[in-house]
C-alpha cells in the first residue's frame, strides 16, 4: 500500500479533468513525496458564480478554466490542510509552495505547460493553453 492515496473526493474530481491534469495529479501522488488532496475541478454555472460570490474565484461562468467539460483547471491542497491560528487556510505555510513545486517538476516531466503560481489562489493550478 502506498503511504499516499487519492480519496473518494479527489477521485471525483479528477474524473472532470482534461486527461493531461489527469496524467499530472497521478504522477505527483505515484511521486510519494507529500500528501494532498483535489478538491475541485468543474464547477458549473451555479458552483463558478457562488465562488465568485465568495471571492474564490475573480471570474464568473464561463470564464474559468473550471468551466469546461472536461474542466483545464484544478484546485488541489496539501493534506492535512494547514490552519492558522484562527482556523483558516494558512496561505504562508510552506507545504504550498512546496506542493506547487512538485506540481512543476511533474509538469515538466509530462512537457505540460501549466499555471500553478497565481499569489491570490494557492489550491489553482491551470493548463496554459
Ligand atoms: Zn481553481
Amino acid at each position: 500500500m502506498p503511504k499516499y492515496a487519492f480519496g473518494r473526493k479527489s477521485e471525483k474530481c479528477l474524473k472532470e479533468l482534461d486527461p493531461r491534469l489527469q496524467d499530472l495529479a497521478r504522477l505527483m501522488m505515484s511521486k510519494q513525496e507529500m500528501d494532498f488532496a483535489i478538491v475541485c475541478g468543474h464547477r458549473n454555472e451555479s458552483e463558478q458564480n457562488a465562488a465568485f460570490a465568495a471571492g474564490a474565484s475573480k471570474v464568473k461562468f464561463p470564464d474559468s478554466k473550471h468551466n469546461t467539460l472536461p474542466a483545464r483547471a484544478y484546485d488541489r491542497v496539501p493534506y492535512p490542510i494547514p490552519l492558522n491560528a484562527a482556523g483558516e487556510w494558512d496561505d504562508k505555510s510552506p507545504l504550498w509552495g512546496r506542493l506547487a513545486a512538485l506540481e512543476r517538476r511533474c509538469a515538466a516531466e509530462l512537457g505540460i505547460e501549466i499555471i500553478n503560481t497565481i499569489p491570490w489562489d494557492r489550491p489553482h493550478c491551470e493548463l496554459k493553453d
